[in-house]
């Protein structure tokens, strides 16, 4: 029996991983479920699966967890500590499907449990990603690629020298406005970028695809899981997302790892790695599809692209800097304050502050040290729109 865990396991990584171990429930014995709101699908899943732990994020919810339990032997719990706690129960192995920097703190604590991480939220190793390989290194622990593109660079990988890479090439769908004329993005609702193309994901993720800052992230994600120098990663607009990623090697050669979007895929991978088992996910029908198309991303259409490079440059805690001020420039924007493309504009500002910003720019990066940034990151995207609305 595996011993697993699933943190967010309400949302759309976190519901796609039950459906997986539950067609071999016999195989596992399930650790800890979290979950944020949604209570009762939460209480539902841990007593199907019949959990250890179910742990809703947020305090206030203690009671109505505890009563959707009740009768049944499942432990309920809440808050951010209890999140860590759940996270330091012996697992062999847990996903980490948190959305947003909220998943950073279990993460890390699972790695010094020297566990193995399979890793949904990007945004751990965007805001950490030298504490978290390192701490990882430390506990030997392993970290498993869940995002699509990251789990199609690491299986093109398999049995590869690094020495012989010598680009990267992630794929972006181009998001709900990857047609309209550039001119209306600043009209755009968030009916309108709430809905994908060809991925069933969470909100947050499908309007961050819209804006191309969920690819922003992953340029970051690509940079710290590889090791790879960000010149040589490179972002492509593939409308059909058939392709999830290509690695091009020194003699010329490109692997590309192509599948049908569903993220049953990566969890899959992720959950049986290193080795692979039957999934149902699609099979692909290459006549059928006809053509697969590729293209450069237009600049203006998206310049969080830009700002992500600009990052890496600088390093340090910038990543968490940029994740945060995208975070609550997505909950204003999902909260109708500001517009679509204010967002970006609001990300590029707090970047600008941070760089004048006495003492942090070079602060070490330190879990406390990404909190506090993080909070004060947020802290200035709501200064920056109070000051709009005045
Ligand atoms: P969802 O929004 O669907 O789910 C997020 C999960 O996190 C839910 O269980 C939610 O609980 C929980 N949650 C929300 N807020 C908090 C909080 N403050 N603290 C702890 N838990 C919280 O997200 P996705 O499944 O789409 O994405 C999860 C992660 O995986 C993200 O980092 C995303 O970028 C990444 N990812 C997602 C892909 C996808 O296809 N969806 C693809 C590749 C990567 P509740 O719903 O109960 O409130």
């Amino acid at each position: 029996m595996r011993r697993i865990s699933i943190f967010g396991a309400t949302g759309s990584i976190g519901q796609n991983t039950i459906d997986l171990i539950g067609r071999e429930a016999s195989s596992y014995e399930v650790v800890a479920l979290t979950g944020g709101s949604n209570i009762r699908q939460l209480a539902n899943d841990a007593k199907r699966l019949g959990a250890k732990v179910a742990v809703t994020a947020f305090n206030e919810k203690l009671d109505d967890l505890r009563e959707a339990l009740a009768g049944s032997p499942v432990e309920a719990a809440a808050g951010p500590a209890a999140l860590i706690e759940a996270a330091a129960r012996p697992a062999d192995w847990v996903m980490s499907a948190i959305v947003g920097s909220a998943g950073l703190a279990p993460g890390i604590e699972v790695l010094r449990q020297g566990g193995t991480l399979a890793l949904a939220n990007k945004e751990t190793l965007v805001c950490a990603g030298q504490l978290v390989l390192d701490t990882a290194a430390r506990h030997g622990a392993r970290l498993l690629p869940v995002d699509s593109e990251h789990s199609a660079v690491f299986q093109a990988l398999v049995g590869e020298d690094m020495n012989a890479v010598e680009r990267i090439i992630i794929t972006a769908s181009g998001g709900a406005f990857r047609d309209w004329p550039v001119e209306s993005l600043a009209s755009a609702t968030v009916e309108q970028a709430s809905s994908h193309p060809n991925w069933d994901m969470g909100q947050r993720i499908t309007i961050d695809s819209a804006s191309m800052f969920n690819k922003a992230l992953e340029l970051i994600e690509t940079k710290e899981f590889f090791g790879i120098d960000p010149s040589r990663i490179e972002v492509v607009v593939h409308p059909e997302s058939i392709v999830h990623a290509l690695v091009g090697f020194c003699d010329g050669a490109v692997m590309a790892h192509l599948g049908a979007p569903d993220m049953r895929h990566a969890i899959g991978y992720a959950l049986h790695w290193p080795e692979r088992q039957d999934l149902p996910v699609p099979r692909l029908d290459l006549a059928k599809l006809g053509q697969l198309r590729f293209r450069d991303p237009d600049p203006d259409r998206y310049p969080a692209l830009r700002l992500a490079r600009e990052v890496m440059e600088r390093g340090g805690l910038s990543g968490a800097v940029f994740n945060a001020a995208k975070e609550r420039a997505l909950d204003h924007f999902i909260g109708r304050r500001i517009g679509f493309l204010d967002m970006t504009d609001a990300v590029a500002a707090v970047l600008d502050r941070f760089e004048g910003a006495d003492g942090l720019i070079d602060a070490s990066l330190t879990l406390d040290n990404v909190r506090k940034t993080d909070h004060l990151a947020r802290q200035w995207v709501d200064d920056a729109v109070l000051r709009r609305a005045g």
